[in-house]
């Protein structure tokens, strides 16, 4: 099931996420199933978008290499790392690129291709299920 991005309830966090892949003009649908998740506080990459640049250059272009060691690391303080990664993982076409929860396009592309071999090809609702039941649990 996907629905169109819509602003609310995250309204910033989805427009940010939004500007971040608007260079190749698509038009993406979110897949309501993992939404974004929620923080009561705003994210670093929203306050330091210039420390998610994207990751793409040379591998061995140490300011590259830098600059992806830094938004890593940013992300692994961030307390809503885990569900950041389901979305992201979830929604290729809104992050093809640049470090999202820690990962690089190249590692979430590596971590799909696991989550299908262990989970089969609808992953994404076995996912969703169990945020659900984790939901209710608490
Ligand atoms: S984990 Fe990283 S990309 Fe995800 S919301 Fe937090 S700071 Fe942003």
């Amino acid at each position: 099931m996907t629905n169109p991005i819509t602003p609310e309830p995250r309204k910033e966090s989805l427009a940010m996420h939004t500007s971040r892949n608007s260079r190749f003009g698509l038009t993406v649908q979110a897949d309501a199933r993992v939404p974004f998740p929620y923080s009561p506080t705003p994210t670093a990459c929203r306050t330091q978008p210039q420390t998610f640049a994207y990751d793409r250059g040379t591998g061995s272009d140490p300011e590259v290499q830098a600059r992806i060691t830094r938004a890593k690391a940013t992300c692994r303080r961030c307390p809503i790392a885990t569900a950041c990664l389901q979305w992201a993982l979830a929604h290729p076409e809104l992050t093809p690129e640049g470090i999202w929860a820690a990962t690089t396009a190249s590692e979430r592309t590596g971590l799909r291709h696991k989550l299908i071999a262990r989970l089969g090809k609808d992953w994404v609702a076995v996912v969703a299920d169990r945020r659900r039941v984790e939901g209710a649990m608490h």
